[in-house]
C-alpha cells in the first residue's frame, strides 16, 4: 500500500472530535415480531416497505467515483464523468418522494475509478464525515467496487465512536445502462444510512447489508460482488428485509472521535510452494519505510518452518521494528498459529496472529495503529484485539479448527475500543 502520510503519531490536529446525535431506536417501531423491518409504514408486505417516515430523515452522499456514474466512452471503456451521477440522482422519482429521506450531495473531483484511490482519499471522506456529522442522520459513500473493503475498513478505524451509519455503495453496471444494479444499491443504501440501527460502517451491495470491515470483494462480474466471509450480514434483502438484530453493536457513549492519519507501509506477501526467502530477506534489509508485513499463510497459518531463510527474515523483520502479521489464504475460517508445529515457529520468530481478519481489515488496522502509536509492540499487541468488530477474539474451536463463527453476543456488541 502506498503512504500518504507519514505520520505515526497522533496529534491534536490528527484527531477531531462531535458530539453524538441522540438517533436511539431510530427503526424500533418499525420491527415486526418476525424481525423482519417495515420501514416506516409499519406494513411487512415487499411494495410498502421503505416508505413513508414520521419525519424526513437527512443523509449526506460522498459520490467519489466508480462504476456507478461511469459512462463508455468511444472506445466502449468506462470512466466517470463529471457532474453525471449527480444529475440521474436528482431526476429520480423516488428520490424526491416526501417519504425518502432528504439528501445532500457531494461530488469528489476528480472522480476516481477506485483502482486510484488510496489512504489520502480515505482521510478526504473521514474529514466530509466529521465536518456534517451534526447535520445528518447518516451517510452514503459511493465509490467503485475494486477498493470499496479497503476503504470502508479504513474508515471504520478512522471514526471511532461513531453512533450513526456510513453506508458504502457502488455498482457493477453503470447506471446509464437500462439494466443496472446502481439504482437500487443506491436507494437501499440511502434507506439504511437514514433509518438502521447500525452504528457502524457497513456495505450495501446487491442484497446484503454488511460489516464492512469484514467484507472482500468475491466476484468481478457478478451482481453479488461482495460477501463477508467470516461475519454474518447485519441484514439481507428479500421481499422483506431482515436486519440481524443480535448483531447491533452498542452505540457508544462518547462524541466521535476522527483519526485523520494513517500510515499505509505495509506490504502483503503471499506464499507459494517454492517460494524463495531472498525476497522477503531483500525488502527487509533495503526497505527504510516499511512498517509491517501481513504474511498470507496457508490453512490455520502455516508455512515452511523448514525454510530458515524466511523465519530468519522473519526474526530480521522483527528486530527492525516491522509488525509481522499472519493471516489465513483461505477464504474462509482463519489463522491459529498454535494449531500446528509450523506455526508455532511463526509465532516463535514474532509473528502475530491476525485470526479471521480480512486482508483489507488487517492492512487498514496496522495503517491506522501505526499513525496513531509510536510503539510497534504495542502496535503488534492491539492488532489481535477487537477495535471495531473486525476480528472475533474468541476462537470457536472445532477440534483443532475454526469454525465459521457464530460469535457469541457479548462479543457482538462490544463497543468501540481505540
Ligand atoms: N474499476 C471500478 C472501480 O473500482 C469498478 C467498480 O466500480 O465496480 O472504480
Amino acid at each position: 500500500m502506498n503512504s500518504s502520510n507519514a505520520s505515526c503519531s497522533t496529534t491534536d490536529d490528527d484527531i477531531s472530535v462531535r458530539q453524538p446525535l441522540n438517533v436511539e431506536g431510530a427503526w424500533d417501531d418499525h420491527i415486526n415480531e418476525t424481525g423482519f423491518i417495515s420501514s416506516g409504514l409499519r406494513s411487512n408486505t415487499s411494495h410498502e416497505s421503505f416508505s413513508g417516515y414520521d419525519h424526513r430523515k437527512k443523509v449526506l452522499i460522498l459520490y467519489t467515483g466508480g462504476t456507478m456514474g461511469m459512462k463508455p466512452g468511444v472506445d466502449g471503456s468506462l470512466s466517470p464523468e463529471k457532474g453525471y451521477l449527480t444529475e440521474r440522482i436528482k431526476e429520480m422519482p423516488e428520490m424526491n418522494l416526501h417519504n425518502m429521506p432528504e439528501y445532500e450531495i457531494i461530488e469528489y473531483t476528480p472522480l476516481l475509478d477506485s483502482s486510484c484511490m488510496g489512504p489520502g482519499d480515505w482521510m478526504k471522506m473521514a474529514r466530509d464525515v466529521e465536518a456534517r456529522y451534526d447535520s445528518f442522520d447518516g451517510f452514503v459513500v459511493i465509490m467503485g467496487t475494486d477498493t470499496m473493503a479497503y476503504a470502508s475498513s479504513a474508515l471504520s478505524f478512522m471514526l471511532e465512536n461513531l453512533s450513526k451509519t456510513v453506508v458504502f455503495t457502488g455498482s457493477q453496471i453503470p447506471f446509464c445502462e437500462v439494466y443496472n444494479d446502481a439504482r437500487r444499491n443506491l436507494i437501499v443504501s440511502i434507506l439504511f444510512a437514514a433509518n438502521s440501527d447500525f452504528p457502524e460502517v457497513c456495505i450495501c451491495f446487491n442484497d446484503k447489508l454488511f460489516r464492512a470491515n469484514r467484507t472482500v470483494k468475491v466476484n468481478s462480474i457478478s451482481l453479488d460482488a461482495y460477501d463477508s466471509p467470516n461475519f454474518p450480514p447485519l441484514a439481507t434483502l428479500g421481499a422483506r428485509i431482515h436486519e440481524n438484530r443480535e448483531l447491533v453493536r452498542t452505540r457508544p457513549n462518547l462524541p466521535l472521535r476522527v483519526h485523520k492519519s494513517l500510515d499505509a507501509n505495509v506490504v502483503v506477501i503471499k506464499l507459494v510452494p517454492g517460494f524463495q526467502s531472498e525476497s522477503i530477506q531483500a525488502l527487509v534489509t533495503y526497505s527504510k519505510t516499511i512498517k509491517g508485513i501481513v504474511l498470507e499463510l496457508y490453512g490455520t497459518g502455516n508455512g515452511p518452518s523448514t525454510n530458515e531463510g524466511l523465519l530468519s527474515a522473519i526474526r530480521a523483520a522483527r528486530e527492525k521494528g516491522v509488525v509481522v502479521v499472519a493471516i489465513s489464504q483461505c477464504m474462509r475460517g482463519g489463522v491459529s498459529l498454535d494449531t500446528y508445529s509450523m506455526g508455532r515457529e511463526f509465532q516463535n520468530a514474532g509473528v502475530v496472529s491476525g485470526g479471521d481478519m480480512t486482508c483489507e481489515a488487517c492492512t487498514t488496522k496496522l495503517a491506522y495503529l501505526f499513525a496513531c502509536l509510536d510503539d510497534h509492540h504495542e502496535v503488534a499487541r492491539r492488532l489481535s484485539e477487537d477495535l471495531r468488530g473486525e476480528v472475533t477474539t474468541k476462537q470457536i474451536k472445532t477440534n483443532k479448527y475454526f469454525s465459521n463463527p457464530s460469535v457469541p453476543k457479548e462479543l457482538l456488541k462490544s463497543p468501540q475500543r481505540r
